[in-house]
């Protein structure tokens, strides 16, 4: 099939790289002709597993880049949507870019056309798609707007596009249907999963993945109630976490013991620093807004919102505590100095000279550090983990002050006065065993 996929950008550009290596014909329209001018020269612009492949292996064949919507709408009869919807000030979506080429393909129809919304969009969004259409001239009968949201993850999208545990073609006729199903058809019947040179299978993937055939509202509400239930769930093992470094309990075992019930499932139930990204804090506000607006107060949502931002007050807390004063002090972070998958982790440099390290993100490489190294590197061996990476254990082996979250802060002997003096610090334990009980909580 001949597909238009509007806007360049991380989901668009992923989406339309694996549009081709299934076997269709691609058109990515962006209007930033910096952005295409780097595409068509061969440049990659995000760092996405996989993703230079695809666009090796189908940029200026099945894969093209243009800047010229009218020009591509013609040749095509299937348009998807994949331009940003950034947050208002009042934190509704917005729709503005996606209003524009609504507008540009409504000018453009020379046929039969499918309008597939992919961006995340509120519900109602595919009945405003074709209302601007129609204003803006196109016969009711000349197109369908359907909602195909999408569910990759930033790190790993090739591969949760490839192999997702679900698609869901919201489409309120037959006839647009049908033209979604024939996009995913090399997905739903397997033969991709078959070639040779298929994208390598991810664990845990549901081959074939289900297609799920939807009305467009229903799709449209799938995408906010799925990122909202997800973060839902971040805040709750956030929340449990804060209980457990009360107590001293260990949030990881609690984790175990409830992430077995199958009902439940291990998966986001991760303690750490809160969510963030480009994605849940957007799709929370503008769930919130949708709801409020359609009369239903989802006071759930603004939970799940305040325990995020209060779970990132509080590491800022659990840094205080560390290191009493931060005036002056040099802190390293893994997880904005640098990016997964490249040499420049290995080489530790956030962590030379620093008064201690902070790790942020759950990539792999900050999982597998050589601990000597970084202990030589620190001017004073002290890590607080926002992602758990590590074994609390086994950072006090290593020498180090360790803080995570939901767990006790893990302090060699020799580092324990700076503890005992230290505010909120919470139990501290010693070689396994825990030797001061409740240090101040004020
Ligand atoms: P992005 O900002 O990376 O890309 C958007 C692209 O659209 C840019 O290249 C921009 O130049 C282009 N654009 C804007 N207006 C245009 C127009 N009128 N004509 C042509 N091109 C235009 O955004 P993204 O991260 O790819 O997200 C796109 C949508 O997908 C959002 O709604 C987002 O919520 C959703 N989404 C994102 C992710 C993710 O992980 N990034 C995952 C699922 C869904």
């Amino acid at each position: 099939m001949r597909i238009v996929v509007v806007g360049s950008g991380y989901v668009g550009l992923v989406a339309g790289a694996c549009f081709a290596d299934l076997g269709h014909e691609v058109v990515l329209v962006d209007n930033d002709e910096q952005k295409l001018a780097a595409l068509k020269s061969g440049a990659v612009p995000i760092h996405e597993k996989f993703l230079p492949e695809l666009l090796a292996r189908h940029s200026s064949k099945r894969l093209t880049f243009s800047s010229d919507l009218a020009e591509a709408v013609h040749s095509s009869s299937t348009v998807f949507i994949t331009v940003g919807t950034p947050p208002t000030e009042q934190g509704e979506a917005d729709l503005s870019y996606v209003e524009s080429v609504a507008r540009g393909v409504a000018g453009a129809i020379n046929g039969y056309k499918v309008v597939i919304e992919k961006s995340t969009v509120p519900v109602y969004t595919s009945a405003w798609i074709r209302t601007v259409m129609l204003r803006n001239g196109a016969a009711p009968e000349s197109f369908d707007v359907a909602s195909n949201p999408e569910f990759l993850r930033e790190g790993t999208a090739v591969t949760d596009f490839l192999y997702p545990d679900r698609v869901v073609l919201g489409a309120d006729h037959e006839r647009c249907a049908s033209l979604l199903r024939q996009i995913y058809e090399p997905m739903a019947s397997g033969s991709y999963y078959r070639r040779q040179d298929a994208i390598p299978q991810p664990d845990r993937a549901h081959i074939p993945p289900r297609m799920i055939v939807t009305s467009a509202k229903s799709a449209e509400l799938i995408k906010h109630a799925s990122n909202a239930f997800l973060a839902m769930k971040i805040s709750f093992i956030n929340a449990v976490a804060s209980i457990c470094e009360s107590v001293g309990a260990d949030v990881q075992q609690v984790c175990q013991g409830i992430g077995s019930d199958t009902r439940i499932g291990t998966r986001f139930l991760s303690p750490g620093i809160g969510y963030g990204g480009s994605c849940f804090p957007k799709d929370l506000t503008a769930f919130r807004a949708v709801a409020r607006e359609c009369g239903y107060d989802f006071r759930l949502l603004d939970e799940v919102i305040s325990i995020n931002e209060e779970q990132r007050q509080r590491f800022v807390r659990k840094v205080r505590s560390a290191l009493w004063t931060l005036k002056g002090k040099r802190l390293g972070v893994l997880g904005l100095a640098f990016k997964g998958g490249t040499d420049d982790i290995r080489d530790y440099e956030a962590a030379a000279g620093a008064d201690a390290l902070l790790i942020l993100t759950e990539w792999h490489e900050f999982s597998t550090l050589d601990l000597d190294l970084l202990h030589s590197q620190l001017k004073y061996p002290i890590i607080i983990d926002g992602r758990n990476l590590y074994d609390p254990e086994d950072m006090m082996a290593g020498g180090f002050t360790y803080y995570s979250i939901g767990r006790q802060p893990a302090v060699p002997e020799s580092h324990i006065a700076t503890i005992m003096s230290t505010k909120n610090a919470g139990d501290v334990r010693f070689m396994g065993r825990k030797v001061v009980d409740g240090i101040s909580a004020s």
